[in-house]
């Protein structure tokens, strides 16, 4: 491990000026951040650990939504009374199935967390390369992308989180790198699909904090999330997608479908969301849906059981989002 100075400010002012002096990497509960510095996979001059600024907790109803400070464990937002109409939610923090992640992982962690694949966590980089050539396009990409996978990065998202809160509309905002700079952004914009190395795999910029994230009023709409493990304990999905639909008289008014881990980022399937709309949710429309959304799907040499589970997770998180979900189907 290298040397590096840590920091514990009290204020967000604090955290965003000692974030924006020089290399620095924000600390939240170090879950996944403290093993990659112990192998040297991540390098830093100064750690910055935002676990005492209070403004960072919270979640609070306001402007008809419900904004979730980036501290927020999982199990706080499981367990939010405020948070009860955003099911989708809830299903993920269930998938975790372990209580010290569940309990000590923070919202911002999860959002922010870099890809779990296996080249880049033996320091192969972000796009996994060595002499050249992309070490996941000629080797073992058994859980890389399906999606998105056209360019030089082709692991996936790592973020549970973010496909559900997408799904219901989500803004985040990102204070710095000036003093009071701040600004609100969709979810969706957050994320980037590193061409080089000098890329990172959201749009924070050196200096930058995640703060908040802000969620729509859940009236009239129901959700679901669908995650595909391989294990029954502490495991990362294969694939996912999270469902939010606004209903009217039985029939799908809008629709939201975003499926997770399987491209580099959060997937959005407005094909999926177009067979929906105008029609009643039956096991036959979540199929229908579930094949459109893998529709343009290009899997790498060892990955193409993915689509299949991406169609599924689609298809069963719309049954779920209804109440229609039964055993396995
Ligand atoms: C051995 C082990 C196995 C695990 N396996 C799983 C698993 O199978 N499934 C699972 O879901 N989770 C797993 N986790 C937990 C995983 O680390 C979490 O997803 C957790 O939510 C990360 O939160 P954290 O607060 O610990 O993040 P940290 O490790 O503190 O940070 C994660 C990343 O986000 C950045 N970051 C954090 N907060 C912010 C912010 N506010 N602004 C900007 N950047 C930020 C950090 O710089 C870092 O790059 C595992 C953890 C461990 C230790």
């Amino acid at each position: 491990m290298n040397p590096f100075e840590y920091a514990q400010p009290n204020t967000e002012a604090e955290a965003v000026a000692l974030l924006a002096e020089r290399g620095s990497t924000v600390l939240a509960s170090g879950m996944d951040l403290m093993p990659l510095l112990r192998k040297s996979v991540v390098e830093t001059e100064r750690v910055v650990d935002i676990s005492r600024v209070e403004s960072l907790r919270g979640i609070e109803a306001v402007g008809g939504g419900v904004t979730i400070g980036v501290l927020s464990t999982l199990e706080d937002i499981a367990c939010n009374p405020l948070l009860a109409d955003y099911p989708s939610l809830k299903d993920v923090n269930e998938g975790i199935r372990a209580i010290q992640v569940q309990q000590n992982g923070t919202l911002g962690g999860d959002l922010c967390h870099l890809p779990n694949c296996w080249y880049f966590r033996s320091g192969y980089g972000l796009l996994g390369r060595e002499n050249g050539k992309s070490l996941p396009e000629i080797g073992d990409n058994r859980y890389h992308a399906i999606f998105g996978n056209a360019g030089p990065a082709k692991f996936v998202s790592a973020s549970r989180f973010a496909p559900a809160l997408i799904a219901w509309g989500a803004k985040v905002r990102i204070a710095g790198p000036e003093p009071d700079a701040e600004k609100w952004l969709p979810l969706e914009e957050f994320y980037q699909t590193p061409k080089t190395e000098r890329h990172g795999v959201t749009v924070l910029t050196p200096g930058q904090l995640l703060t908040h994230v802000w969620l729509p009023s859940a009236e009239n709409k129901v959700s679901a999330t669908y995650e595909v493990l391989e294990m029954e304990g502490l495991d990362w999905p294969l694939a996912s997608a999270a469902a939010t639909l606004e209903l009217e008289a039985g029939r799908v008014r809008t629709a939201t479908i975003v499926l997770g881990h399987v491209a580099p980022t959060p997937w959005f399937s407005l094909v999926a969301a177009d067979v929906l709309v105008g029609q009643p949710v039956t096991p036959q429309l979540a199929q229908a849906a579930g094949e459109a959304a893998v529709s343009e799907a290009t899997p790498l040499s060892e990955n193409a059981y993915k689509v299949r589970l991406a169609q599924t997770s689609v298809k069963r998180a719309l049954l779920k989002a209804t109440n229609q979900l039964e055993g396995g189907l």
